[in-house]
């Protein structure tokens, strides 16, 4: 199969097309960036305080100059207080020992209360080549308790995985292995590589609630100095993120004899299976038949956003391991996939990634601006899925976009996937994308619409079309002139809802009909048979939907025109 496009021939091979040729198709990766290019990846010390910016209980210390510290301050949108040896060009000089060591001191007095110190190493640091682990080691001694050195200069490695790794092995050496050895805790789990994005954890933890189990540590939403210090009792590793949670489950396996499980909890099926397979490995009943009622229940609760989707064009681009499962669950949605690409996914992230899209997905490793632009360009997705590096680019060419990790409510479990359907459906609908069009669509696309046109729609929120013609208590009239929105104004009914049965001798469907006698077409959830014959006489259209208003309103005046409405129907 042939590239779409032509890239650098430093590229070749980081961008292939879903085929079945098995491995080769998949794409180069875990490879420096090409000097020069600016991807949307990110350095060694953000992906250890990605990592690491939950663990409660420490004090964060940036050793390096100020710059680093405000690069370390906001992960996944949340501001973190953290400290700082604001290095400058004399300690770069002579050498930061001193300051690291008073620095450490200082925020221990100022924060007693803190049970250990993370110190972050940075790209200063690490080329004048300071002996961090020495000083680390002296304060932890002095100060009793763990002050760890976490070995991620901006430099090291090809991304923020490494940071990643860096951080995982601080938290090995210096907070799980200080753990008294004890007895295997009964039911208990921790969960490796789970962050707690707006509330996922809770989720997760509900689920595994009903199996009788408990967390012992999630690495890192809900990690502690005591909590790490247990993590080695218990019965089973849960790996959530590959990127984030293999290496410490691995050594963990290793080290103390903790079996593990690599599973995700975003998707239907992605819980389902992982419900199942711990379920296995607990030795539970029952859980088959109470997963399988649970999916049930949330497809019915997702159904009404579902029609939305379907068949919507998506393209996720984000950290690692969550591209397959996340590409799985929009896959769910009804979506169409078309693009899956990581800043620093591993060849196991693709090969997951690729088992669930079609032949022909693009699949695309460290992408760059230009590249990101040219692809949405050519593939024109509904939807762009990825980070807030890529938020602005997706805007600035008129595509909706949503942040993952997100911003607003779990999307993991079934609760999640719900949250998910809604948010996507909403966001997809929002009035914005109504005017601002991407660039590639043209103007003769978009339906024309005459000039001072009357179009009256039943909806009680304003957002979507809601209401019975006959029920209807209020109608919102649009004036519109060309493809903008001149007057809206609202037209309450008097004698409020009636239904052709009752409703003829309170003079219905005359008196709404004499009230829209100016509009050119009504657009409502549902009308019955004698207000649609009613207003047939009267040249009034009548077109049910329950979409978005702005939605309804194109497809009416699509009616209006006599195109046929976007589905393919006529009313
Ligand atoms: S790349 Fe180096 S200098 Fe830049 S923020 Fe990261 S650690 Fe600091």
């Amino acid at each position: 199969m042939e590239m779409p496009i032509e890239v650098m021939p430093e590229r070749t091979g980081h961008i292939t097309l879903k085929s079945d040729c098995g491995e080769a198709a998949l794409p180069r990766c875990e490879q420096a960036t090409v000097p020069g290019v600016i991807s949307q990846r990110a350095c060694a010390l953000y992906g250890a305080r990605w990592m690491l910016a939950a663990v409660k209980d420490v004090i964060h210390l940036v050793h390096g100059p100020v710059g680093c510290a405000y690069n370390a301050g906001t992960v996944r949108r949340k501001s973190y207080s953290i400290a700082t040896t604001c290095l400058e060009e004399r300690d770069i000089i002579f050498g930061g020992r001193e300051k690291l060591r008073r620095t450490i001191t200082e925020a221990v007095h100022l924060h007693p209360e803190a049970e250990g110190v993370l110190v972050y190493v940075t790209c200063a640091a690490g080329l004048i080549g300071e002996d961090v682990e020495a000083i680390c080691r002296e304060a932890s001694s002095t100060l009793g308790r763990p002050v760890a050195p976490v070995l991620c200069p901006g430099f090291c490695g090809v991304g923020q995985g490494d940071g990643h790794d860096a951080a995982a092995e601080a938290l090995l050496e210096h907070f799980i292995d200080r753990g008294e050895p004890g007895p295997v805790l009964e039911n208990s789990v921790n969960i490796l590589g789970e962050f707690d994005v707006q509330g996922d954890l809770k989720e997760i933890e509900k689920l595994l609630a009903h199996l009788g189990l408990n967390i012992v540590c999630a690495v890192s939403g809900r990690a502690t100095v005591e909590n790490m210090s247990r993590a080695r009792r218990a019965a089973l590793n849960i790996v959530h993120c590959r990127r984030t949670g293999q290496a410490m489950a691995d050594v963990m396996e290793k080290r103390y004899g903790i079996p593990q499980m690599k599973v995700s909890f975003f998707g239907l099926e992605e819980t389902a299976r992982a419900l199942k397979a711990v379920g296995r490995f607990f030795h539970r009943d029952g859980v088959e038949r109470w997963v399988q009622d649970r999916v049930v229940a949330a497809r019915r609760q997702a159904a009404p956003y579902l029609h939305r989707l379907a068949g919507k064009r998506v393209a996720v681009f984000f950290g690692a391991s969550r591209m397959g499962s996340m590409a799985k669950a929009f896959r769910e949605l009804g979506m169409e996939l078309i693009m899956a690409g990581s800043q620093f996914g591993c060849r196991e992230d693709y090969r997951e990634a690729g088992r669930c899209l079609d032949e022909g997905t693009l699949l695309l490793d460290d992408a760059n601006e230009r590249e990101l632009t040219e692809f949405l360009r050519r593939r024109r997705p509904h939807l762009l899925v990825g980070g807030t590096r890529e938020k602005f680019l997706a805007h600035k060419l008129g595509v909706p976009f949503l942040v993952f990790p997100q911003e607003t409510s779990p999307y993991a479990g079934f609760n999640g996937f719900v949250n998910l359907a809604r948010e996507v459906a909403v966001l997809l609908d929002a009035p914005v994308w109504r005017l601002v069009r991407p660039g590639w669509e043209s103007g003769p696309e978009q339906p024309v619409l005459p000039e001072n046109v009357k179009v009256a729609v039943a909806s009680r929120d304003g957002m979507y079309v809601d209401e019975h013609f006959g029920r209807a208590e209020k109608f919102l009239v649009f004036t519109l002139a060309g493809r903008k929105v001149k007057k809206i104004e609202v037209r309450a009914v008097k004698g409020g809802a009636v239904n052709c049965r009752d409703g003829a001798a309170r003079g219905f469907p005359g008196e709404k009909l004499d009230l829209l006698e100016d509009c050119r077409a009504v657009v409502c959830l549902a009308a019955g048979h004698c207000a649609r014959e009613r207003a047939a006489e009267k040249g009034l259209l009548i077109m049910e939907t329950s979409d978005a208003v702005p939605a309804a309103l194109d497809d009416c005046i699509r009616m209006i025109n006599g195109e046929g409405r976007t589905d393919g129907s006529t009313n």
